[in-house]
């Protein structure tokens, strides 16, 4: 986030100080290791880290593992690796939500001693049945139980004694509240379930509604920046930081939620896809998780970029996944290297050029950058050009090579179509041409020579393959889908295109695992960090991107 760019939430927090609440603006980026980040939690992120950074406050990084289904340590790496790219740091300021169990649990403690929490015994069906609805209040029949009793009870939830679902332990707000999480919320309940930090030391967890409020506060967080599906879970917020015995008053502010085009944002989707092998796994370079994009060949600026294009507002709405896409085009095209790839090769012979001659053309790498200077590229009597960039019936305003005409090889010669030489299929085995070696990369005074294309050496070019990857699903908005549908339904069957047998420039057989190249007239590409000697397609060369 820009440092000097303000939103709502600045809004607020300005208030705060002004108010003389807020000090030192202190935020937490509060991850679930149940998953890799994906791009809707970098607007989080980004909004935490960015908005401490904007106040020369500090940010927290913390795994909620408060609910020890699914949570691996293989997760927690991931997401510090993923933060780290993204250029922001938590410094010494590492938590785990778990690490607050037992002061968590002296609060419950002290809740039931109070009055305010209440050992309950109704079971699962039994509360959904008792809930209530709008007119009528919730039915509680154990809310009186004596605190002693309760206390007994609680304990022996910890101790063991009891089995999953026989007892829960319920806040005691309100049963006949509009707000139904004030309708006294349960706050722990029996898990047996092994948890990936604190093993079977625990067999009552406590809910979400409870243990966040509490963890902010124990870590003095000033402001707690959520998604907006926590509005209607602030009062409770309040409610636990007000009734606990905690060291500061955090205050709740929540955004909307990212959503992109083309792509499902939550994590529940996307482990779907990977533990049934439709990608190739978190980081296929079609997920929109954050190593996904990064193997993809998204850079971390493009990606904060993006993020801060979008905004923070209140509202939820849907971001066209073009925007992203134009954001990594631009980077790429200040940044990335030019370099010659033909993606479906037909060899050229050039009739009049010697056999064992090798001539060296210096080409620009950047013409976006000066700095990045030329690289020398090889050419030889055969070479191999486009398929595409050939026709032997030419469409109108056809450019390029066609029976008889001209065209400029790109920092090169000037060559004429001559003969063309079949297979037995009919398909073109060679294609024979003349260079103009007189005017050589020069500009000819007696014609017009309009179309340029790129080529290779055939003695020098390198095999690679090329993948050109696009859009995971074809619905634009995957929040939408018809009732008898999955999203599953809507996935691309040509997001993920294998070329191979590509001809790639020679220096390209050298580059860096995730260096990234323009690959001229084609798009911005990335060499692999999986797959030997394979090239990723970032994106296109053509925006389609409309700003609304
Ligand atoms: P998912 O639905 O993908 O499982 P989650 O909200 O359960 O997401 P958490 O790990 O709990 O995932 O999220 C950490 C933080 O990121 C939370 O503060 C959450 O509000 C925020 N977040 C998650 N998804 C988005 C999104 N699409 N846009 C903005 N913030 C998000
Ligand atoms: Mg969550």
């Amino acid at each position: 986030m820009a440092e000097n760019t303000s939103n709502f939430i600045h809004d607020f927090i300005d208030e705060d100080i002004a108010a003389g609440k807020t000090e030192k603006v202190h935020t937490r980026f509060p991850p679930e290791p149940n998953g890799y980040l994906h791009i809707g939690h970098c607007k989080a992120l980004v909004i935490d880290f960015g908005t401490a950074k904007k106040y020369g406050g500090i940010c927290n990084l913390r795994m909620d593992d408060t609910n020890p289904a699914k949570e691996d340590t293989e997760y927690v790496d991931a997401i510090q690796e993923d933060i780290h790219w993204l250029g922001f740091d938590w410094e010494d300021r590492f938590f785990y939500g778990s690490d607050y169990f037992e002061k968590t649990y002296e609060l419950a403690e002290a809740l039931i001693k109070k009055g305010d929490a209440y050992v309950c015994e109704l079971t699962p069906e039994q509360f959904k049945e008792y809930r209530g609805d709008l007119t009528h209040p919730a039915i509680s029949p154990f809310r009186d139980r004596p605190a002693e009793e309760s206390l007994d009870l609680f304990r022996r939830m910890r101790a063991g004694e009891f089995p999953e679902g026989k007892y829960t332990l319920r806040a005691k707000i309100d049963l006949a509240s509009g707000n139904f999480n004030m309708r006294d919320p349960v706050l722990y309940r029996i898990r047996y379930i092994e948890h990936h930090r604190q093993g079977t030391k625990w067999c009552i967890f406590p809910m979400y509604d409870f243990a966040h409020p509490i963890q902010d506060a124990l870590e003095c967080i000033t402001h707690s920046l959520c998604s907006l599906e926590y509005e209607d879970h602030r009062p409770l917020y309040n409610w636990v930081i007000e009734h606990c015995d905690v060291p500061s008053t955090p205050r709740q502010i929540e955004f909307a939620r990212l959503n992109i085009t083309n792509t499902v944002l939550s994590k529940r989707y996307l482990r779907y896809l990977v533990e049934n092998n439709i990608v190739d796994g978190w980081d296929d370079p079609r997920m929109p998780t954050l190593c996904g994009l990064r193997r993809r060949g998204y850079t971390p600026e493009s990606i904060l970029d993006f993020i801060d294009r979008i905004g923070v507002s209140k509202a939820n709405s849907m971001v066209d996944i073009g925007l992203l896409e134009h954001c990594v085009r631009e980077d790429l095209n200040n940044r990335a290297q030019r370099r010659i790839a033909v993606l479906k090769p037909i060899k050229l012979i050039i009739d009049n050029y010697p056999e064992d001659k090798t001539e060296y053309f210096d080409i620009t790498n950047n013409p976006n950058d000066p700095e990045a200077g030329t690289r020398k590229v090889p050419f030889t009597k055969e070479i191999y050009i486009d398929a595409d960039d050939f026709a032997e019936v030419p469409p109108p305003k056809f450019f390029r090579l066609k029976p008889g005409g001209e065209v400029r090889l790109m920092s090169s010669y000037i060559i004429k179509c001559g003969d063309i030489v079949k297979n037995e299929d009919g398909s073109i085995k060679e294609i024979h041409c003349t260079a103009d070696l007189e005017v050589g990369t020069g500009t000819p005074t007696d014609r017009k020579v309009k179309g340029t294309i790129h080529w290779l050496s055939a003695e020098y070019a390198q095999d690679a393959t090329v993948v050109m990857y696009d859009r995971l699903f074809t619905e634009e908005n995957m929040n939408d889908l018809p009732e008898d549908k999955s999203y599953i339904d809507f996935l691309n069957p040509e997001s993920a295109v294998k070329v191979e047998n590509v001809k790639i420039e020679p220096s390209l057989a050298e580059a860096a695992n995730g260096e990234k190249f323009q690959f001229v007239r084609i798009g911005y590409f990335a060499k692999d960090t999986k797959n030997e000697n394979t090239f990723n397609r970032v994106v296109s060369l053509k925006d389609s991107y409309k700003p609304q």
